[in-house]
C-alpha cells in the first residue's frame, strides 16, 4: 500500500501544488488521481519516488517511509510511465526495455528473452524490437514505455497520463490492454489523468483533486457515476 499522510508541496516560488493530501492506494489496485491541469497530480506522483521532495508530511510504501528508503530501492520497486513514452531515442526498442534490468545486474540472455515476452504482452509486434523509437507510432511507443517500466518487475507503477497523447481509438485499445495486463499482474498502480471518463474506466478507486492541490473526494467509480 502507498499512503500519503498530510503531504504538502510548496515550490520555492510559493506555489502550493499539493495541500495536506492524505490518501491510501491499496496494493494490487489501480488508484486514479484525476483533476484539471495544475491541481498537483504530477507533483504528487513524483513525490512517491522522490523525484520531488515533499515540504511536509510523509509518504510510505508498505509501511516504510519513502524519505528513509534508498534511491536504488525506490528505482527498483517503482516503475514510471509518462505521456510521451520518454524512450531513449538512440537505442532500439529491445534495448530500451532491457536497460533497467541490465543496470540491475540481470543476466543478458535472460533479460533479452523476458524483454521480448514483455513486448508481446503489451501488444507490440516482435518485429519492431530492432526499430528505433522514431520509427514507431505514438501508440506503439507508449506500449514500449509500459514494457520498459514493467521490465524490472516493480510491485508499484506510477503512470502519468500514459495514454493521453494518442488518438481516441488507439487510447481505447491501450486502456483495454492495460486493464487486461493488470488483471494478470496485479500491480499497485497510481494513474494520473485529467480525463474523468478514463478515471472511471480504469480506477478501482478515484481521487478527485482540485486546483490548489486539495483532495475533493475519493471514491469507487460506481459511486462517482451515481452522484
Ligand atoms: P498537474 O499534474 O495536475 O497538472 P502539477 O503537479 O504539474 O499539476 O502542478 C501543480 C502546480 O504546481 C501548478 O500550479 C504548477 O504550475 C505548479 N508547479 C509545478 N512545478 C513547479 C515548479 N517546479 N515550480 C513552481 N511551480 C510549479
Ligand atoms: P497510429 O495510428 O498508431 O498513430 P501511425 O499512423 O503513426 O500509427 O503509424 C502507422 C504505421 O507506420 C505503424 O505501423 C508504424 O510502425 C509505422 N511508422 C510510423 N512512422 C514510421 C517511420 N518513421 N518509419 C517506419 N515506420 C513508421
Amino acid at each position: 500500500m502507498i499512503a500519503f499522510d498530510g503531504v504538502t508541496k510548496k515550490y520555492p516560488d510559493g506555489t502550493v501544488a499539493v495541500d495536506d493530501l492524505s490518501l491510501e492506494a491499496p496494493s494490487g489496485k489501480i488508484t486514479v488521481l484525476v483533476g484539471p491541469s495544475g491541481c498537483g497530480k504530477t507533483t504528487s506522483l513524483r513525490m512517491i519516488n522522490r523525484m520531488i521532495q515533499p515540504t511536509s508530511g510523509t509518504i510510505s510504501l508498505d509501511g516504510k517511509d519513502t524519505g528513509r528508503m534508498k534511491e536504488s530501492e525506490l528505482r527498483r520497486g517503482i516503475g514510471y510511465v509518462i505521456q510521451h513514452a520518454g524512450l531513449f531515442p538512440h537505442r532500439t526498442v529491445i534495448d530500451n526495455v532491457s536497460t533497467v534490468p541490465r543496470l540491475l545486474g540481470m543476466d543478458k540472455t535472460e533479460t533479452r528473452k523476458r524483454s521480448m515476452e514483455l513486448l508481446e504482452r503489451v501488444g507490440l509486434d516482435p518485429a519492431f524490437a530492432q526499430r528505433y523509437p522514431a520509427q514507431l507510432s505514438g501508440g506503439q511507443q507508449q506500449r514500449v514505455g509500459v514494457a520498459r517500466a514493467l521490465a524490472a518487475d516493480p510491485p508499484v507503477m506510477l503512470m502519468d497520463e500514459p495514454f493521453s497523447a494518442v488518438d481516441p481509438v488507439v487510447r481505447e485499445q491501450l486502456q483495454d490492454e492495460f486493464l487486461r495486463l493488470q488483471g494478470e499482474l496485479g500491480k499497485t498502480i497510481i494513474f494520473v489523468t485529467h480525463d474523468i471518463d478514463e478515471a472511471i474506466k480504469l480506477g478501482d478507486q478515484v481521487a478527485v483533486l482540485k486546483v490548489g492541490g486539495h483532495l475533493a473526494q475519493i471514491a469507487e467509480p460506481a459511486y462517482l457515476l451515481s452522484h
